[in-house]
Order: C-alpha cells, then structure tokens, then sequence
C-alpha cells in the first residue's frame, strides 16, 4: 500500500490510472480491502484522474470500490481464458475517454444479487453461466451510450457484507445503462436454481474407488478444499495423508498417482543434499493450515529437482509408494502440462493426478479422460452451506429458503469526487 502510494505521489499528476486488482483480498481487521485501497489512491491522485478498475469476477464490488472508479469491469469467462482481453479492454477503454475528451461516463449502474456461490457452480463452461455471460458482450459492444458491463459471481470463502453477486454497467446513456443492468441482474437471478457443479463430486474414497475402477487414464480428482487460487492456504495435509493411508498406493508397483503439491522447505533442502536417486524423509505440509490435519512425515526417494519456477523457486518429487509426490519450496498452482514435465513426470501416463485446484484450468482439463472433484477441507471448502457465516448480508440465495424476489432495480453511483 504505502509503495503504491509513494509511488503515485512522486509521479503524478494523472490523466489516467488502470487499477488491475482481483477483489478478494482480505486483510484481518479491515473490511473490503479494495475499496480502502482506492479511497487511499484517491487522496493522493485527486478525482480529476481517470481509474479504469478491471477485476476477477470473482472479485467484489461495493459501492465505495464503484464510486471511486470511473470505469470499472471484470472477465467474463471462468476459467479465465479472457483475463488478458478484459485487462486490455479496460486499458482500451481508459485510453479512449482520456484521447476524445469524453472523460468519467456519466452513469455507473450497480445492482447487488443476494447470491453467493462458488466457481465451482458458476463456471461459464456450462450452463446456466455459459449463457448468462454470453449476454454480456452484445451490451458492452452497444457502443451507442454503453461502456462496458460486467457480472461478478463474488467471493463466496470470506464473510464481509460485501460478498455477493454484482452487476453493473456504466455509459453515458441513462435509460440504456440502468436497462442493460436490470435485464442482467434479472436474468441472473432468474437462472440461480439451475447452479451445479461443473463436474461430478464426492468425497475422497468415493473420487479414489472411481479414479481405481477408470478404464482410461489419467483420471484427475480436484483436491477442491485447499485450492490456492480460491484462497486456501494450499498446505493443507488431509489429502496427502489420506493417499498415504490407503494400501494401493503402499506398493512401488501399485497404480501410480501424481499429487500436486506440498509445500516442504526443509524437505526441499534435504532433496537438494541427498540429491536425484537419493533417499529423503521428513514432514510436510500444515504450516499454515493445520487444522484438518498435521505436517505430514514423507519417507522416500528424490526422483527430480527443478529451480527457478516463480511461485515454488524449488520443486522437487519425493516416490512414497506408488505415490509421485511434488514439494516445494513455496506454494504453487499446478495448472499446465509443463508444471509437470519439466519436473520429469508424465502426466498422461499416469493413472491418477491429483491437483490443489477447483475446476481444471484448460490444459488440466484437456489432459484429463475422467474427473471428479472431491469434496475435501480447507479454507475453500465447497459445502458452504456448512460455514458459519456471521456477517454477509441476508437472506441470501442459497443459505436462505425460499427468499422473496429482491429489489434488482439498478442503483446509479455517483461519479468519482461527488457526493453521495
Ligand atoms: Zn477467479
């Protein structure tokens, strides 16, 4: 933060500035860290300055964080194949009101969906969100009085009033700008009973007896509980100990099954001294997360080591077992087939990968000939009915029965430096 803003007051002053954030952070003892972060940006850079804001959607909106920017949007694929499009939207877009003199859009139109649910549910890959979303480019290209609109699903593992479902579209044009905002919500609204997973569930044993029974390989099980790119801690030892516990796995000859990752520094150092071939134990795991399970004890051989990823900086496979099991240095997403190879294993040829992830990300996804997501702990924990929620609004869909329909007109929020 205080770089930021040093950096910012050394620099200025600004036609322009692009704030490329997630929303989702949460910080202990601050509510919606986004919309502090701006409002803090904003002392320093004045109003005059135009922010374009361009989000994850499953990030949050409040309304602090929508009045602060001018123009504000978010990708409307998960998985988040357009991530770079929609930044370079919001860069495009940003460029054109400084360059024709056109400045803030006059209208912002926010509508709060009393709907939370996770990625898993949402995924534009099927329905219902393959269509809602796919409604959302013919408004944004509406040139004639339309900006941009966006929909965020919001983030479903943190318990702020500001975790739900957001629509807003921001233009010149009142009546189209709060229209193409009431049709979205509505439709969003409409289709919230039609939610599912984005691929079959169970818990651990039952995505292990498919996984086993598979006539084709490889068969992947999402470890959905301590996905790091949703918020887990991605150290979490429950998965892994499981795995170790059961009997098929005991055996070098046995089905052979990857599990990506475990963070384990001190058991990378000792790989690194024992070297390839070499012989390592130690534990793993639950330096951040322990409460579902403790560090796990690792017996085994080093297979392969790796230096310089960017998020792990060291990796290296520890063979427990029929069990191909990747630490690391520090945590990392496993999410393309070079993750894996470049660490020796081959992936399409093993008979179960296991990956911390939710939804597979595309290359994950064109790997796989079978998928489950199991249903496992840790801080991203699918069954959000079981979470205790204290502070989102209410009622909310789904944790809510039979809920009333909400108000969805469209809200405009006041530009940027003006007064509610
Ligand atoms: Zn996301």
């Amino acid at each position: 933060m205080n770089k930021t803003l040093d950096t910012l007051k050394k620099y200025g002053p600004y036609d322009g500035m692009y704030f490329d954030i997630h929303g989702a952070m949460s910080v202990v003892g601050l509510d919606d860290p986004e919309g502090d972060f701006i409002t803090r940006i904003r002392k320093v850079i004045g109003y005059k300055t135009l922010v374009s804001t361009s989000m994850d959607l499953h990030g949050n909106v409040s309304w602090r964080l929508a009045q602060n920017s001018d123009l504000i949007t978010c990708y409307r694929m998960a998985p988040h194949e357009d991530a770079m499009q929609t930044k370079e939207r919001a860069v495009t877009n940003l460029l054109e009101r400084i360059k024709t003199g056109k400045g803030k859009p006059a209208y912002k139109a926010w509508i709060p969906i009393p709907i939370l649910l996770p990625g898993e549910k949402t995924s534009t890959r099927i329905e219902p969100g393959k269509s809602l979303y796919h409604e959302v480019e013919p408004i944004a290209d509406h040139k004639d009085g339309i900006v941009d609109a966006a929909i965020w699903i919001g983030y479903a593992w943190a318990d702020e009033p500001r975790n739900h479902a957001v629509v807003m579209v921001t233009g010149d044009d009142k009546a189209k700008v709060t229209q193409a905002a009431e049709k979205l919500a509505l439709d969003f609204w409409n289709v919230r009973n039609q939610f599912g997973f984005v691929a079959p569930t169970g818990t651990l044993d039952k995505s292990l007896a498919d996984a086993l029974a598979s006539q084709k390989h490889p068969f992947f099980i999402s470890d959905t509980g301590d996905n790091p790119t949703a918020g887990g801690a991605g150290d979490v030892t429950w998965t892994l100990t499981q795995l170790l516990a059961r009997p098929e796995f005991k055996r070098a000859d046995g089905p052979s099954l990857i599990y990506a990752s475990i963070p384990a520094p001190e058991l990378v150092k000792k790989a690194i001294a024992a070297g390839v071939g070499g012989h390592v134990e130690g534990t793993a795991g639950a330096a951040v997360d322990s409460r579902f399970a403790p560090p796990v004890l690792l017996k085994g051989t080093v297979e392969s080591i790796a230096y310089g990823d960017k998020d792990a900086e060291v990796e290296a496979v520890v063979k427990v077992g029929g069990l191909h099991i990747i630490v690391t240095q520090k945590r990392k997403p496993y999410h393309k087939e070079i993750d894996f190879t470049r660490l020796n294993l081959a992936p399409r040829k093993a008979d179960i990968v296991v990956v911390k992830i939710g939804y597979l990300e595309p290359e994950l996804y064109a790997m796989q000939t079978g998928w489950i997501m199991a249903l496992t702990p840790g801080g991203v924990n699918q069954d959000l009915a079981s979470l205790p929620y204290k502070r989102i609004k209410r009622p909310m869909f789904p944790f809510d029965k039979d809920m009333k329909t909400p108000n969805l007109s469209a809200q405009l929020v006041p530009l940027s430096g003006e007064s509610k």
